[in-house]
């Protein structure tokens, strides 16, 4: 047993050491990702629960990296967190975002409200109004075409001035929702506080509502306090036919989820969107 224990021991060390190592070289390749073009914003569509149209898209980013392949971003967002290299890479994911939507306005498509998920590391700075505005303008895309995820990180660690922030990009007309939701510490104190429009169900209560009657209680709980509060609700991570049909009898508004589509690259999205209106 004790040998035993040893080699796992070695195992678990060198195995840290990989992980370092493995740590290293995305830091160092993420830093110029950016300069190659290297990020790809991939888009989910987002349908409502009764007539079923798309209503919306959500903004995923995408890592191409030449050696490694296409990298999700739950791989690098927490280095590009810690580093700060994530205002940079948000400021070209909304930069990217209103890219989109010129390209849709040109291709004489309606253009879709575009969501986009923001890091709580980017608002700490401060700046983070500014920089949306500033890209706004220079876009010239409708802040009422832009949605923001925020998560429940985001309003935990919010200090006045972040709160005024977000106030005032209500008051430009950008839409907020609050990503995630029932997975962090829930207070619930701040949904009266700050001046959202939707909730978005964690996938983990959506994904187990089926089979496990707590999960389908939760979501249910969410969908009622959305429609007290006057939240619009969103449903996430649905795959499955009997998800939808449950989403639909609970009174939720909107579904995302691979049921309807995986997340896209713009060019393969305007090819689902043309078939699914056909
Ligand atoms: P999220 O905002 O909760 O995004 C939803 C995640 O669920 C996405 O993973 C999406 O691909 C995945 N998903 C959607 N439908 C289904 C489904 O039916 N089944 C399953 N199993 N998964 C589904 P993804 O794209 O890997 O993104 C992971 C997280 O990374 C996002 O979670 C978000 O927190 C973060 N993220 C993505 N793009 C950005 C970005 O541009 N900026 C920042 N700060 N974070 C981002
Ligand atoms: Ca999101
Ligand atoms: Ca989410
Ligand atoms: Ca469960």
């Amino acid at each position: 047993a004790k040998a035993q224990g040893r080699n796992n021991f070695q195992f678990f060390s060198a195995e840290m050491n990989r992980n370092a190592l493995d740590r290293l070289n995305t830091e160092n390749h993420l830093q110029s990702a950016l300069q190659n073009n290297e990020f790809e914003l991939h888009v989910q569509p987002v349908v409502d629960c009764v007539s079923g149209e798309v209503v919306s898209v959500e903004a995923l980013l995408r890592w191409r990296q030449p050696d490694l392949g296409l990298i999700p971003p739950s791989q690098f967002i927490p280095i590009a967190e810690e580093n700060g290299l994530i205002h940079d890479i948000g400021r070209w994911v909304l930069a990217e975002a209103c890219r989109l939507h010129q390209y849709w306005v040109d291709a004489g498509m309606a253009p879709l409200p575009i969501a986009v998920n923001v890091s709580a590391v980017q608002f700490r700075r401060g700046d983070f109004a500014d920089m949306v505005a500033a890209v706004l303008a220079d876009s010239g895309m409708p802040a009422a075409c832009l949605q923001l995820e925020l998560t429940e990180t985001v309003m935990l660690t919010a200090s006045e001035r972040n709160l005024a922030e977000i106030h005032r990009l209500k008051a430009m007309g950008i839409g907020l929702s609050l990503d995630d939701f029932g997975t962090g510490y829930s207070s619930l104190s701040y949904l009266n506080r700050l001046p959202l429009d939707k909730l978005k169900i964690d996938r983990s209560f959506v994904s187990d509502m089926i089979a496990d009657p707590a999960d389908m209680a939760i979501t249910r709980a969410i969908v009622s306090l959305g429609g007290t509060l006057g939240l619009q609700v969103i449903a996430e991570g649905v795959e499955h036919e009997e998800e939808l049909k449950a989403l639909q009898e609970i009174g939720c508004a909107e579904a995302q989820g691979y049921l309807i589509s995986r997340p896209l690259q713009a060019h393969e999205f305007s090819n689902w969107f043309r078939e699914f209106q056909a």
